[in-house]
């Protein structure tokens, strides 16, 4: 049978971009639907634009700094309203790359919302069109635990476009998204509490980064409330907002942010149409070739729930693209030492096993770490520490884990993760040469064994 596609994508966003320039490039005939905004989450409301407000929130480290390096400065202003707009233009600027990477790949894109009406045939503004494979990459959405008062919370979505920076802001959430906003707004300059239900934030990440983070975001003044949980929100005549948590206490504050996890963005998608099943944990179900439990439908990216990284999408896509229309390329996604950062203030950068997990998975470890004084802080009052942090294989010597908390994390842990993927042992570590003076050269002169 004849298909009007070869492909159709639900979700222009990162995966199902780049899986649609791929699969057309092969050859294939390409549709994408997108109800929202192209480029997705990461373009419009996450990994972009929230660096962008991390870079503003940084500024005020480095004023803060330039008294020690001899400069004298009059009193900064800063202004929400500039760099909310900032952003926005360079949103709009990213939106329309999008759009000519699709268009000049030869997809067909579908503005509006995509709905699978039977295993090979999607619907999209009342025009139904069929396809030989149907891809699912719809990502995920912002999920606020169900209490009183939850319609008065805000999420990530919204804190992208708020008119103003609130003067006093509730964080609630121990992950990625809390940890960084928690970054942002304090950082900006408004009194900023997080509220965590666990023990300690950041959970299944290194225990040494976890409470190094703790403490040096405890020196630059943020509340962090552990084993605090809100129970319900209020709001006050002078348009405050009150939460009490269920140890009873009352928070009074002008914004609470909740960054409690994503679910899969599954809504009016039609699945009921298809035979794909959701696995126990509420996403898509998929093999390790993103083939649903209907054969003409493949998932990739959030919606699958597996690591909820733009790069990891984006191999999710290529993957497919090449498997449905390049099979001599295809090679799977390897989901092992997949590096990330943090974009916390100070940030963290890590790749590899925790000293946890490798402990759990039976290795002997030896753990190299480091906790120093940035040079660039030797000329400021600001007493700051960076941690750098090896788990190395006592009986291989191959090195399991790298992770970093302090300037620049991310940007040094990209090519640790090079290493890593490539088998590097400690040995090699050693004999590589540093670049000095950075603070990067400490993670190849780390000699003496910590425990
Ligand atoms: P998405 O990018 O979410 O794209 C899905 C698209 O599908 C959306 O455009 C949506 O409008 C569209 N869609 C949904 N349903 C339909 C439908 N029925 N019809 C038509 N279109 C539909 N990752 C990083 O690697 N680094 C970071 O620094 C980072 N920061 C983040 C910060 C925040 C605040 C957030 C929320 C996420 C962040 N992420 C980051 C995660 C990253 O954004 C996601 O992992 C990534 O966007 C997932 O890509 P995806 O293709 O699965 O889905
Ligand atoms: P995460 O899953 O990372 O964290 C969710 C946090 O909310 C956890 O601390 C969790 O606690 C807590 N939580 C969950 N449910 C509740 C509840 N009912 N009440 C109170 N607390 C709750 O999700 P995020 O929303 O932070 O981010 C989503 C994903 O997006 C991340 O996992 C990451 O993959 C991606 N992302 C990546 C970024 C990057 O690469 N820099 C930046 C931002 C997002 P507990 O630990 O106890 O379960």
């Amino acid at each position: 049978m004849a298909y009007d596609f070869d492909l159709f994508v639900i979700g222009a966003g990162s995966g199902g971009v780049r899986a649609a320039r791929f699969a057309a490039g092969f050859g294939a005939k390409v549709a994408v639907a997108e109800s929202r905004y192209l480029g997705g989450t990461c373009v419009n409301v996450g990994c972009v634009p929230k660096k962008l407000l991390v870079y503003g929130a940084h500024v005020a480290d480095e004023l803060e700094q330039a008294a020690g390096f001899g400069w004298t400065l009059e009193e900064g202003h800063f202004d929400w309203g500039t760099l909310i707009a900032n952003k926005n233009r360079e949103i709009e600027r990213l939106n329309g790359i999008y759009r000519n990477l699709l268009v000049n790949s030869g997809v067909t894109l579908l503005t509006g919302h995509a709905r699978i009406t039977a295993a090979n045939e999607v619907e999209v503004e009342g025009q139904r069109y069929s396809a030989a494979n149907i891809l699912i990459a719809t990502g995920g959405w912002p999920q606020v635990p169900d209490i009183p008062g939850k319609e008065l919370a805000i999420t990530s979505n919204e804190a992208f476009y708020l008119k103003d920076l609130p003067r006093r802001v509730l964080v609630v959430g121990g992950g990625y998204i809390a940890v960084e906003f928690a970054g942002i707004f304090q950082g900006l300059g408004a009194a900023t509490t997080l509220l965590y239900r666990g023990d300690l934030f950041l959970r299944g990440f290194d225990g040494s980064v976890r409470t190094h983070l703790k403490e040096e975001l405890e020196k630059r003044g943020m509340d962090l409330q552990f084993n605090a949980d809100i129970q319900r929100i209020d709001k006050l005549d002078d348009g405050s907002l009150k939460a009490t948590l269920k140890d009873g206490r009352e928070l009074v504050a002008d914004c609470v942010f909740y960054a409690t996890g994503r679910r899969p963005m599954l809504d009016n998608l039609g699945l009921e149409n298809t035979g794909v099943e959701l696995d126990e944990r509420g996403f898509i179900r998929v093999d390790e070739q993103y083939q649903t439990t209907a054969p003409s439908i493949l998932a990739i990216g959030d919606v699958i729930g597996r690591v909820q990284l733009t790069p990891v999408a984006l191999a999710e896509g290529m993957a497919v693209a090449r498997r449905l229309f390049k099979p001599e390329q295809y090679r799977p996604v390897d989901y092992q030492n997949i590096p990330t950062a943090v974009f916390s203030q100070p940030p963290i950068g890590t790749v590899g096993l925790t000293e946890e997990q490798a402990l759990q998975a039976g290795h002997k470890v030896q753990i190299f770490e480091s906790r120093f004084r940035a040079m660039k802080l030797t000329l400021t009052d600001i007493q700051e520490k960076t941690l750098m942090k090896l788990v190395v294989d006592a009986e291989t010597d191959k090195v399991l884990g790298c992770h970093m908390v302090g300037p620049d994390a991310g940007e040094i842990i990209q090519g640790l993760g090079i290493a890593l993927k490539a088998g590097a042992t400690k040995l090699q570590f050693d004999e590589t040469i540093g670049v000095h003076p950075t603070a990067a050269e400490e993670f190849v002169t780390m000699r003496t064994v910590t425990r």
